[in-house]
């Protein structure tokens, strides 16, 4: 990795060559393996975001929290979510003992519906998107070098080639998904096995949550198939 200059804003840090050998590094490792390195490695300037919603946040909220290094939390509150998944994010307050920064959209649902038009995500989801969770994320990842996302290749198309470590050119940092090869099923065994806590909208047809209204049951073979019906939409925007 180079040192910081002026040209940082906006340019590359760490070189696509360093980012191959740690995706090499890291791929014959375990999970653990992988966060330990990039919690020790960034300490206070790597977050995780927590959705509350689909189970691998909690797998990644559970293993960071037992590396006990007070790694930041970010929850993206689009004021739109179920509300058993802000029960959960309270409860997983209370259980792991971390401080959960709640990251809000600048503008209230009542500014945006004075600005836009009530029920924006009905004409244009990805307008609403870009309010309520893209301009968000990018205003809570100003700080930090590094993000922890729980994204899986095996959960849409459109993630399939997601690698464990990767340049974000949008936000300058680097992003680590360290469940990219995971399936379901690895992610279920964790839970279980680790008594670890989760969206009980999980267990009632909803494979995928987001935010209300535009998540709707689906069957657990096509998981996403669930958000934005009847968009040709798949991503809000936060990964790609
Ligand atoms: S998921 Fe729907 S309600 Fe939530 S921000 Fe996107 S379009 Fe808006």
């Amino acid at each position: 990795m180079r040192s910081l200059t002026a040209e940082d804003d906006v340019a590359q840090i760490w070189t696509e060559d360093e980012i191959g050998e740690l995706n090499e590094r890291f791929r014959a490792c375990s999970t653990e393996t992988l966060l330990d390195w990039a919690t020790a490695r960034f300490g206070q300037d790597i977050v995780l975001t927590c959705s509350f919603g689909g189970p691998s946040g909690m797998v990644l909220l559970d293993m960071v929290s037992r590396l006990e290094r007070g790694t930041p939390v970010v929850f993206l509150d689009t004021d739109l979510l179920f509300p058993e998944t802000y029960a959960l994010a309270e409860a997983a307050a209370q259980r792991y003992g971390v401080t959960i920064q709640r990251q809000r959209p600048a503008l209230t649902l009542a500014a945006q519906d004075k600005m836009e038009g009530p029920r924006l995500y009905e004409r244009d989801p990805d307008r609403c998107c870009g309010i309520r969770k893209v301009a968000p994320l990018a205003e809570a990842l100003r700080p930090y070098q590094a993000w922890i996302s729980g994204i899986r290749r095996d959960q849409a198309q459109s993630r399939a080639a997601t690698p464990l470590i990767q340049w974000n050119t949008r936000h300058h940092l680097l992003k680590i998904n360290p469940l990219a090869f995971w399936n379901d099923r690895d992610v279920w065994h964790y839970i279980h096995t680790h008594d670890v806590p989760y969206n009980p909208l999980l267990d009632q047809g909803y494979p995928s949550l987001g935010c209300m209204p535009c998540t709707r049951p689906a069957s657990a073979q096509s998981p996403r198939a669930g958000r934005w019906n009847g968009f040709a939409k798949t991503e809000c925007g936060i990964h790609v």
